[in-house]
């Protein structure tokens, strides 16, 4: 048995190493149902020198090692499931904005929503929205490969990322990329590490290009009585308008939504949120003979906080009723997405379940009250699930990643796509980076 304290002591004061019970247990845990074990330690480097020497210490003596940057993981990609110490990246949160160049340069602690803040200085923005903007953080963003609200529009965090710089297991600094939007450098280094879930390397700085700050949107709200209709005018609104957003609610997160917003008088069904950059005399007239609300300013803003907290608000419930939940995250094509739909409920029909998401890209977050007691039970659920989403030409993850949740059914995608041996030139580079398997080892795949 190692004592973390005195192997470290070398790199690390002590105050940035953490060993009692009450200081690593909120570490242990991500936003996920999955059990937790506690962490041998928490380490906490400011800068990639320092982290280099950690994982060199932790490579020679095998001791797993767990990024953390919100920990708001909801598939078990953080979470403590082993014996590990957790990396923490708090101390790593410089912004450097380079207004000439629209580049930013940013460490993993940053939150989309602080970046945004400094952007805002030089009328400048950057173009990604996970709904967990002001809870997550960019190492995890790009580790997930994030999107959210703004993608139908800008795409995942993966389209704006010029070049990083990741500490690997033996203690190597790399660099990748440059600063430039064009860049034709043989192997895309940096697009190996995003979506990478922390397994191959740590991101400690990420050189991100940014936008000058979009005009204001117009916003509107329809209800629907049929989710057919629904997206038949999502794909409508594609087509026709100049589109920043496309949400969606079911009408059992509708009303949970409305009860935050009960002065906006919000009518009762599925919902469609646009956002669009177009007239609201265009958005009218292109759906006329629907219930449509367009949305003052500071009703924009408001449905927008609520939309973005509909995770919270359902946390909060679902601890009342002693339960725990599970939020899958799959899109299908919009051609098949109807379909799609009535086979999930079908297949849901007995469990207490709420549907959202961003609906422009196909993408909808099914969160599922679950009982603890019955985890197979779920889990079967969540592979049919995924069977149900691979059929429709659909994705077993949007946007949240594979994690501790989602291992059998990545199998199954390759599977789909008739290429098993894509999976085993994961696991060869896997082995190739760490041969030791010390980077957040049993997450996306079992070596
Ligand atoms: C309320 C709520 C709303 C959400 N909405 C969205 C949404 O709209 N869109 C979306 O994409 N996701 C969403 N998520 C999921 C989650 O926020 C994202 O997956 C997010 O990108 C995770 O970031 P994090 O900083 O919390 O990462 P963490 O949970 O800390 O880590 C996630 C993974 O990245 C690894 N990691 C962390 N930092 C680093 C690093 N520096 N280098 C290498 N690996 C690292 C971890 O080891 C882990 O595997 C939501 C979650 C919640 C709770």
């Amino acid at each position: 048995m190692h004592n973390i304290k005195d192997l470290f002591k070398s790199v690390l004061s002590n105050d940035r190493i953490l060993t009692d019970d009450n200081e690593v247990m909120p570490y242990s845990r991500d936003k996920s149902y999955f059990n937790s074990v506690r962490p041998l330690a928490v380490l906490k480097p400011k800068d990639s020198k320092e982290l280099s020497e950690i994982m060199k210490i932790a490579n020679e003596n095998k001791i797993k090692v767990i990024a953390r940057s919100g920990g708001t993981s909801l598939t078990g990609a953080s979470i403590v499931n082993t014996d590990a110490v957790v990396i923490s990246l708090e101390l790593m949160n410089r912004i450097r904005i380079y207004k000439d160049d629209q580049i930013a340069i940013v460490q993993p602690a940053v939150k989309i929503d602080e970046l945004n803040r400094e952007l805002a200085r030089y009328n400048l923005f950057f173009p990604v929205d996970p709904a967990s903007s002001y809870i997550s953080e960019i190492g995890g963003n790009l580790s997930t490969n994030a999107a959210g609200l703004l993608s139908v529009r800008y795409g995942p965090i993966s389209r704006w990322v010029l070049g990083l710089e990741v500490v690997l297991p033996d203690g190597s600094i790399i660099r990748t990329g440059t600063s430039t939007i064009k860049q034709s450098l043989g192997f895309d280094l940096t697009h190996l590490f995003i979506g990478s879930e922390g397994i191959l390397g740590i991101i400690t700085e990420a050189k991100l290009q940014v936008i000058s700050k979009p005009k204001d949107a117009v916003s509107v709200v329809i209800s629907y009585d049929s989710i057919k209709d629904l997206i038949e005018d999502v794909k409508i609104a594609r087509v026709e308008l100049d589109i920043l957003k496309l949400e969606f609610l079911d009408n059992l997160s509708a009303k949970i939504l409305s009860k935050e917003l009960n002065d906006m008088q919000i009518k009762p069904g599925f919902i469609l949120n646009i956002e669009a950059f177009d007239s609201a005399s265009k958005i009218e007239s292109l759906f006329k003979d629907k219930d449509i609300k367009i949305l003052k300013d500071d009703e924009k803003q408001k449905f927008l906080f609520s939309r973005k907290r509909l995770h919270d608000y359902l946390e909060s419930i679902v601890s009342k009723e002693g339960k725990d939940m599970l939020v899958e995250d799959i899109a299908i094509p919009l051609s098949n997405l109807y379909e799609a739909y009535i086979e999930i409920e079908e297949l849901l029909k007995k469990e207490e379940h709420y549907i959202f998401g961003h609906i422009g890209e196909g993408n909808l977050h099914i969160n599922l009250f679950i009982d603890k007691g019955d985890i197979r039970h779920y889990e079967d659920l969540t592979y049919k699930l995924g069977e149900l989403t691979l059929r429709h030409n659909g994705t077993i993850s949007a946007e949240h990643g594979i994690g501790l949740e989602k291992k059998e059914l990545l199998k199954l995608h390759y599977k789909y796509l008739n290429s098993e041996h894509s999976l085993e030139l994961i696991k060869s580079i896997k082995r190739l980076i760490d041969p030791n398997n010390i980077l957040n080892p049993g997450k996306v795949i079992d070596l």
